[in-house]
């Protein structure tokens, strides 16, 4: 076993209603004025003046900054960063999937130290405290609100760049389940499932430890036994927490015990087709599973057990059936099979080849053994490896 440790220095409300705790928890914070960044279209279902609205209750000002696109780019954390300094906020809300809360830490690290988010890639760069954030999950979700990376799109390298320092955690995060009620069916699906392999790769992960496996352990049986219905029905209110808590146990998970092959291969995907991160992972996540099996040491059955319709002893089981579960799992909430059919489902992606995908590959290959997820997925893998995986999940 590895040596571990852990501490989750934030305010973490989940639960009904927990939304109206936004003054509350904002007051706590010493803030004064607000800058919420979320999405277009919260917007316009009226999310982001509810919280202006709490905000004043409590004589806390606000604006916010919604044009924040999904793979949020470089150009977006500076457009945002002016923002936050010509409105004169103190602290930031991120009210939306993982799209505002990767811009949110961003900003909380450029609008306090200057330059440009790329300056701060990789890890250690953060030099201490940023500018204190609360994040509030629209989405179950990405586990952005307890992870200590933010994701930015570089269009002029055509990569995503990761910051990571423990800095970026959010003060605060608010899980209320009525906020993902109104998620599109597409949409709980691609971000469930992501949930779900944040879970399970945290799980088998090199990294893993007692800690993060009992956080996997519980999100997996949550996500499991809830994203069916969850993706059949938003409003059902259990199966709804169950999301809302998985995605934040899975994402406490992987901040500890960090990831595999299936993330370091998807960014690429997003980043050369604009496929959503989900879906790039969930179509990459069965040519994984069939390639880690090799190294698996009973973990395999358990996975297998919180996401089949049918529970299994060890002595019915084999490794082959989980590739098989997932498949199937896929299939019922609808998300596409391959790598070219996710990239034909992206608007002005249709008339993409085969062919125009061998072009990049060599690139995106690269680009996945940049990540560091690569250094923990339970089976060593090569560059080589990564192409054959990318092959035959096309
Ligand atoms: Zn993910």
């Amino acid at each position: 076993m590895n040596t571990y440790s852990f501490s989750i220095p934030q305010d973490i409300i989940v639960g009904r209603g927990s939304f109206e705790k936004l003054p509350e928890s904002a007051k706590k914070l010493g803030g004064k004025h607000a800058l919420i960044l979320s999405g277009p279209s919260l917007y316009k279902y009226g999310l982001v003046d509810r919280a202006i609205n709490l905000l004043a209750t409590v004589g806390i000002q606000a604006d916010y900054f919604i044009d924040i696109e999904a793979n949020p780019s470089v150009t977006t954390v500076e457009k945002a960063t002016g923002t936050f300094l010509d409105c004169g906020a103190d602290f930031l809300i991120a009210l939306g999937g993982g799209s505002p809360m990767d811009v949110a830490k961003a900003v909380a690290v450029v609008a306090k130290y200057g330059g440009k988010i790329t300056e701060y890639e990789g890890g250690g760069k953060v030099p201490g405290k940023v500018i204190p954030q609360i994040a509030i999950p629209t989405t179950a979700g990405t586990g952005s609100e307890v992870t200590a990376f933010s994701v930015i799109t570089d269009h002029e390298r055509d990569y995503k760049l990761t910051v990571f320092s423990y800095e970026l955690l959010p003060e605060v995060a608010i899980l209320d389940p009525e906020l993902i009620m109104t998620t599109p069916a597409s949409v709980a699906a691609a971000c469930g499932i992501d949930a779900f392999i944040h879970a399970q790769e945290a799980y088998i992960s090199l990294a893993a430890s007692p800690f993060s496996e009992a956080m996997s352990e519980k999100a997996m049986e949550l996500i499991g036994s809830s994203i069916r219905r969850f993706v059949a029905n938003r409003k059902d209110v259990e199966a709804a927490e169950n999301m809302m808590t998985g995605s934040l146990f899975a994402g406490i998970a992987f901040s500890f015990a960090r990831l595999g092959n299936v993330h370091a291969m998807s960014h690429p995907i997003s980043a050369y087709f604009d496929v959503p991160h989900g879906v790039a992972n969930a179509v990459l996540l069965p040519v994984v599973v069939e390639f880690n099996a090799l190294a698996d040491h009973g973990k395999y059955l358990k996975i297998y057990n919180t996401i089949s319709h049918i529970k299994r002893y060890e002595e019915e089981f084999s490794h082959p059936m989980l590739a098989g579960a997932i498949r199937s799992l896929l299939a019922e909430i609808g998300i596409p099979g391959s790598i070219m059919e996710a990239i034909h489902g992206v608007k002005g992606k249709e008339e993409v080849t085969p062919e125009d995908v061998e072009k990049v590959l060599p690139a995106m290959v690269a680009d996945a053994m940049k990540s560091g997820n690569i250094a923990v997925n339970p089976r060593v893998t090569t560059a080589k490896d990564i192409e054959n995986l990318y092959h035959q999940a096309l």
